[in-house]
Formats: structure tokens, C-alpha cells, sequence
């Protein structure tokens, strides 16, 4: 099926609470176009050097997600552009995202990313690294930043009910990051969780922001 019969497709699976990010790393210009073509506007790439080269490139009415992991002297490479960056881990990288921002004369906007699968490669905080970011002046004092939300991956297995438990682990510390006072650099609205083959079921467990590639671009 075509890129765009794809996107349509699963377009038309998402309740309107849920965000579609369209993940097009590793993918050639014409295949985002078309994308694009049928409505897209929201793009997710895990390279910022790639994700640059495609912003110059394609029109300027897209927004660029950074998906990846993020290595802290590449942020000054996106600070002009960048919508919202998926995988802040660090308060480190928070601070340099700041930095940046501030240059800009700009406002970003980040997910930070919490570590639920069980896999010890993936990049995450836990719980705790959470709270200590967030009770930290430094992150109170940023004015160039604004955390909106969590973002998670799942373990990669085709265990179901591990899958369901994790989500609904994020889900839950979602939960309590939303119930906290709001201030000018803390909005959490946005749960990133999902990916081609686990996004459905993210969804059931609350997901509103879902990054979908291979089922629509095809296999990398
Ligand atoms: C590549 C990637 C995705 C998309 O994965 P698919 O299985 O192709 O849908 C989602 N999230 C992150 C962080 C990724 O790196």
C-alpha cells in the first residue's frame, strides 16, 4: 500500500484526543512530501543533523519532533526549529536546551523521558531522577523551556500483558506529573507512548501522542 493509503488508514483509527507523529528517520525526502501531500504535518526524527537537512528542505508549515536521544552539543543544531524534543533525560540537557532556546529568543517545548521498559539500554529516568529535576531551582528558573509531558517506550516483546503494564506505569506517573502545580515551564498535557506495533494498545492505556513509522513508511 501507498505511503499515503497508510496514513490515512491509521489516521483513521486515532480517537481526536490522540496526536499522530509521523516517524520519518531514515526515510528520503519525497516519502515525508508524501506524507505530507495527505495532510501531515507533524514529522519525527531521532538524528538532528537529518532532521535539519529535512527542515531546510520541505515546507515550513511542518513541525519537527525530536524523537532520539539527544547528545547535549547537537541541541544548538534544532534550537531554531525544533516543536517539541521527545527524550530529555537529563537536567544537564534540560539546561542546554535552555541555553539554546534563550539564543533563539524562543520558548521549547519537552518531554521528558522516563524509563519503564526492562531492557537496561534504553534511556529513561526513574521516578526519582523525576522529582529531582522537577524540585530543582535550576528547572524552576528556566524561562525557555516548558516540560508538557512523559514520554516512554515499551520493553520489545510480543508479551501483551508486559507491554499493558508499563504503559500503564507511565500512565500513572503521568498521572501525578498532571496533578502538581502548574507553572510557567511546567504544562504537563502530552503522553507520549506508542510506536507501530504497540500503539493501539497505548491508546487503551491513555496514551495522546503516538510515534508511528514503519506502518506507514514501511520497514527501515
Ligand atoms: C523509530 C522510533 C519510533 C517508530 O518506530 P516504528 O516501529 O517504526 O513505528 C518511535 N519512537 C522512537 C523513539 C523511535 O526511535
Amino acid at each position: 500500500m501507498s505511503i499515503k493509503q497508510n496514513l490515512l488508514n491509521i489516521k483513521s483509527t486515532l480517537p481526536s484526543t490522540v496526536t499522530l507523529v509521523a516517524v520519518s528517520k531514515t526515510k528520503p525526502i519525497p516519502d515525508l512530501m508524501e506524507a505530507y501531500d495527505a495532510g501531515q504535518r507533524i514529522f519525527g526524527e531521532n538524528k538532528i543533523q537529518e532532521m535539519a537537512d529535512k527542515w531546510e528542505a520541505m515546507p515550513k508549515d511542518i513541525e519537527w519532533h525530536m524523537i532520539g536521544h539527544v547528545q547535549t552539543n547537537k541541541v544548538k543544531f534544532m534550537a531554531q526549529f525544533v516543536s517539541l524534543i521527545h527524550g530529555v533525560d537529563s537536567l544537564k540537557l534540560l539546561e542546554e536546551i535552555n541555553k539554546q532556546a534563550k539564543k533563539k529568543n524562543r520558548i521549547i517545548d519537552c518531554l521528558l523521558q522516563i524509563h519503564i521498559a526492562e531492557e537496561e539500554t534504553k534511556f529513561g529516568l526513574n521516578e526519582e531522577e523525576l522529582n529531582e529535576i522537577l524540585s530543582s531551582t535550576t528547572f524552576q528558573e528556566m524561562k525557555n523551556i516548558r516540560i508538557v509531558g512523559l514520554m516512554g517506550m515499551a520493553t520489545f516483546t510480543d508479551n501483551q500483558d508486559q507491554i499493558r503494564k508499563e504503559f500503564n506505569h507511565l500512565k500513572s506517573i503521568f498521572d501525578y506529573l498532571a496533578a502538581q502545580p502548574k507553572t510557567q515551564n511546567l504544562e504537563p498535557k502530552t503522553l507520549s507512548m506508542g510506536m507501530s506495533g504497540d500503539y493501539q494498545l497505548a491508546i487503551e492505556c491513555g496514551s495522546t501522542m503516538v510515534r508511528i513509522g514503519s506502518s506507514i513508511f514501511g520497514g527501515r
